[in-house]
């Protein structure tokens, strides 16, 4: 906390005798002041009598004795590179890793976020326990438990809190642990504003959180649904709030263009725009159906020249295959109502090596490219991709990744075709995208393996040795096809809408 941070919720006051948290962001505190998800807990514990709470980032300076009062010690666990920075801290303050070398005297320690929602076995032995799902109420409940019973020991803490819904024991789980969904009654908005952040002075607002459009791959739609969204009466007033401290407003939500009044609220926006309030305004990547004339309109209107359209794939046939029901027609669309309303450019997201992905496929992507730039001469018009990583919970959980060499092979001829268009094409590093599937679906079998990875420095040779050494055949995870009656690592985790949704979708899909 400093005096460039202006607090958006009243502070209390800390005593001596309070209960003392900390919640630690694996990142530099430029990008926790840019996390909504991270500073919205925070708020949420900060607001609590009788609980100290402090924010701790990878790059906080260390004093002495600092650690010596706290009780327990939470991180945010949002990618899945974090256990690296995450043991770096733990580390830092002098903690032992694995959770059976803490006695006592150590705090307790747990994560919470998509990563370890999705799946927590890699990590099982180092956390004491983790949050499964939205942590919004369930960390308030911790919280309290945790501090009404300060003076147990810290298994009996633990027993207590594994008969919450939502926690995970490892030490003491038996049985399935139940993902909880919250309903989005109240906004969640940035709590803490700063010119520091890297999103400088940026009031972030979560206008909806899930997506039912529920693509083959996609984590982030079905680990968050049903999809929900603010009430619009609550939204506007949150708009002003943000407005009467910062000119700058961000819109967040994979499908904040399914809200009901999401023309409505543009149009709030661009009024006060017209009005003569100097607003600039920007939203998270744009699925294409919410290309309006409103929405591009109220973009430009606030500042913003570019946008990101998620295509995921080139063809119309391999769209349907991941359940992204978006047609080329569609795409010339929504770029015509993006230059039309005086968008600059628009950069195309997509991935590669897709469940049933041909060359057929990719080449698709290089007409796409060319068609776009025949249609649209000076028109900004970029390309970014990734490799498919299966992860849990996801229809395409079960199917393996294409190989490493093929991959990469792929990525440079895309790249080099799109570039002989005249197209700037990123593509992200397939040999890491290798290791995030070996990490998505991994099982208990990989702790010692990510540890020793952290020991070795954590860049791509480490994961390769790390692996030798612990005798760890990584393919199996990131490459082989599972058969529908294979136990997985998460299936204790129950989540709606379960297994045997997941694999009618699956063969519904791969038969398209
Ligand atoms: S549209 Fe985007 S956020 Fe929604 S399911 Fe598909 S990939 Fe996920």
């Amino acid at each position: 906390m400093n005096n460039l941070e202006q607090f958006l919720y009243s502070t209390k006051n800390t005593h001596e005798d309070d209960y003392v948290i900390w919640m630690a962001f694996p990142g530099i505190y430029s990008f926790s002041l840019s996390s909504l998800g991270y500073l919205w807990m925070f708020k949420t514990l900060d607001e609590i009598e009788g609980i100290s709470i402090e924010r701790i980032c990878s790059d906080t300076v260390k004093t002495r004795n600092r650690k010596e009062n706290v009780k327990l010690f939470g991180f945010s666990f949002s990618f899945d590179l974090d256990f690296l920075t995450i043991f770096s801290m733990l580390e830092k303050y002098e903690i032992p890793l694995k959770a059976e070398d803490r006695g006592d005297e150590y705090p307790l320690i747990f994560a919470g976020g998509p990563v370890v929602t999705a799946n927590p076995m890699p990590y099982n032995s180092f956390f004491d326990f983790f949050i499964i799902g939205d942590g919004e109420d369930v960390n308030i409940q911790v919280a309290k438990i945790c501090k009404d019973n300060k003076e147990k020991s810290k298994d009996e803490i633990l027993r207590l809190l594994n008969n919450v819904e939502g926690v995970y024991v490892p030490k003491f789980c038996s049985t399935p642990v139940k993902k909880l969904t919250k309903r989005l009654s109240e906004c969640i908005y940035t709590p803490i504003l700063s010119e520091k952040a890297f999103f400088k002075n940026t009031f972030i607002l979560e206008l909806a959180r899930g997506c039912s459009n529920r693509c083959g791959f996609c984590l982030a739609s079905y680990l968050n649904l049903p999809l929900r969204f603010m009430p619009y009466e609550e939204t506007l007033k949150v708009i002003d709030l943000g407005l009467s401290k910062t000119n700058k407003i961000a819109l967040l939500g994979a499908q904040i263009s399914a809200h009901p009044h999401f023309s409505d609220i543009c149009n709030y926006i661009y009024n006060k725009i017209q009005a003569g309030e100097k607003i600039e305004m920007s939203v998270s990547s744009l699925r294409v159906d919410a290309i309006t004339p409103d929405v591009v309109k109220t973009l430009v209107a606030a500042g913003q020249k570019n946008s990101t359209l998620a295509i995921e794939a080139g063809s119309d046939r391999l769209r349907k295959v991941i359940n992204k029901n978006l047609d080329e027609e569609q795409i010339f669309r929504a770029v015509n109502i993006a230059r039309e309303n005086g968008l600059k450019g628009l950069k195309f997201y997509g991935m590669i090596g897709l469940p049933t992905e041909t060359e057929d496929d990719i080449q698709a992507l290089i007409v796409l490219g060319k068609k776009l730039k025949d249609l649209h001469k000076g028109f900004d018009i970029s390309f970014g991709f990734s490799s498919f990583v299966p992860k849990p919970h996801t229809p395409f959980q079960w199917c393996g990744r294409e190989n490493t060499k093929s991959l990469e092979e792929k990525a440079a001829f895309l790249k080099k075709e799109l570039h002989k268009l005249g197209i700037t094409t990123n593509v992200s590093s397939v040999k890491w995208d290798y290791w995030q599937a070996v990490l998505s679906r991994g099982d208990e079998n990989l702790n010692n393996f990510v540890l020793d990875v952290y020991k070795k420095g954590g860049k791509l040779g480490a994961f390769k040795s790390a692996a030798k050494e612990n005798n760890i055949n990584t393919d199996e995870y990131a490459y082989q096809h599972y058969s529908f009656d294979k136990k997985l690592p998460w299936d204790f985790i129950e989540m709606k809408p379960g297994k045997e949704f997941l694999i009618k979708e699956n063969q519904r899909l791969l038969a398209l």
